[in-house]
């Protein structure tokens, strides 16, 4: 026991000493983008619900109906007894916004991942992986056991070397990437990957956690353009912008029957709680009403860029790289001050030297609110001209 506590105090201090040492602070969420954080209100721009509808009247009475009418627990794996009545529907949505035949949801967005990509890829495989791609695709690919080859950030160019070098030895290919980066904001080149893939006979799948209801009219990254860009296995989560939790796979019809029999993610966990689910399908439903809607988390991400004076947003989310993590730390403590809670991101989460503010944009934030945030960045923190 001692060695053991011992362990964890040295690993704690080196933490401590680099600024890398985490802490977990108590935030209730208040209405729309505001919170309470140590008895204070506060905007906050760190939330992924970018709708707000996690606190959406609508969808807080589906779940409460739903868990009245059928408990709060689903009682097991869904190929047991958990698969209530409510996933068939929620499936269907989704399948039907992201335009393909079928859906299968996860317990979350991490759990999806790490399902699909050890039940689609094994041994003789290779996986080809975005090198910014989100944690959770790079604990899928782990778990495959294939041959793992990182690119450089949304470039072809490097993915088309490596299929050129690597795709013959291998039985198949599989491209891995954000649609939005998660830390970035900025979107993959899903048409340029899906031609390459299709001349390497190497499948494509996209993690669009940040796209999904915010990009495309709601339909996500893949819908944004003129066209969609044809992506056969299309993930992402119900725990941003469809304000809730779990995770899905949207693909053709024997993907998603190979997938409920094989990933494990899936077989050896519980379903979802029928109230998620209930408050997912009515959060579906409100986007695929109102996609001016959807497209508002954007539109206030690109006032901010513009009154900064940095490049547009392409998402919701906007990043202002600092450095090291004692400059991410400080701004996020200056904006504190002014009552912003915008949180610090530093490594592992990105790479070392690129500490950042983590801006995120939603539907409800106040645009005098914006411009007063947009301010302070742009004369306390980047020190520019007012
Ligand atoms: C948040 C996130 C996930 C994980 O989704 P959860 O539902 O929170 O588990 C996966 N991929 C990306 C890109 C994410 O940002």
């Amino acid at each position: 026991m001692d060695s053991l506590n011992a362990f964890a105090r040295v690993k704690l201090a080196a933490l401590e000493r680099s600024s890398l040492r985490r802490s977990l602070s108590e935030t209730t969420r208040l209405e729309g983008p505001w919170v309470l954080r140590d008895g204070r209100r506060m905007l906050s721009f760190c939330c992924n619900d970018y709708l707000n509808l996690s606190t959406h009247p609508d969808v807080v009475a589906a779940a409460l109906a739903a868990t009245r009418q059928y408990g709060v627990g689903a009682g097991g794996s869904r190929l047991v007894t958990g698969n209530h009545p409510l996933y068939a529907a929620l499936e269907a949505r989704l399948a039907r916004l992201k335009g393909t035949e079928d859906a299968c949801v996860f317990g979350s967005g991490y759990l999806a991942n790490a399902g699909i990509i050890p039940a689609l890829a094994g041994r003789h495989d290779l996986l080809l992986v975005d090198e910014l791609a989100h944690a959770c695709i790079w604990t899928g690919a782990q778990l495959s056991s294939g041959s793992i080859l990182s690119f450089r950030h949304n470039d072809v160019a490097h993915v088309a070397q490596l299929l050129a070098g690597a795709r013959a030895s291998h039985r198949h290919a599989l491209i891995l990437t954000d649609s939005v980066f998660s830390m970035d904001g900025d979107l993959a080149p899903l048409h340029a990957l899906a031609a390459l893939a299709e001349a390497h006979d190497c499948w494509l799948m996209t993690d669009d956690a940040h796209g999904i209801g915010v990009l495309g009219g709601g339909r996500g990254a893949v819908h944004e353009g003129e066209r969609p860009a044809p992506v056969p296995l299309q993930m992402g989560t119900l725990s941003k912008a469809i304000g809730g939790y779990g995770g899905y796979l949207c693909a053709s019809r024997p993907v998603i029957d190979l997938i409920r029999t094989r990933a494990r993610t899936f077989i050896y966990a519980t379903g979802l709680p029928p109230g998620t689910v209930a408050a997912a399908i009515a959060a579906l439903d409100l986007i695929a009403a109102q996609p001016d809607y959807a497209a508002l988390p954007v539109q206030k991400a690109r006032l901010f860029t513009t009154l900064v004076g940095l490049p547009a947003a392409a998402s919701p989310i906007v990043p202002v790289i600092l450095g090291e993590a004692p400059a991410a730390l400080a701004a996020s403590q200056l904006l504190a001050e002014a009552g912003f809670l915008v949180s610090a991101i530093r490594p592992p989460t990105v790479p070392a030297g690129t500490s950042r503010l983590r801006f995120t944009f939603t539907a409800q934030h106040p645009d005098e609110a914006i411009a007063r945030l947009a301010a302070l960045v742009r004369t306390r923190i980047l020190g520019r001209p007012a």
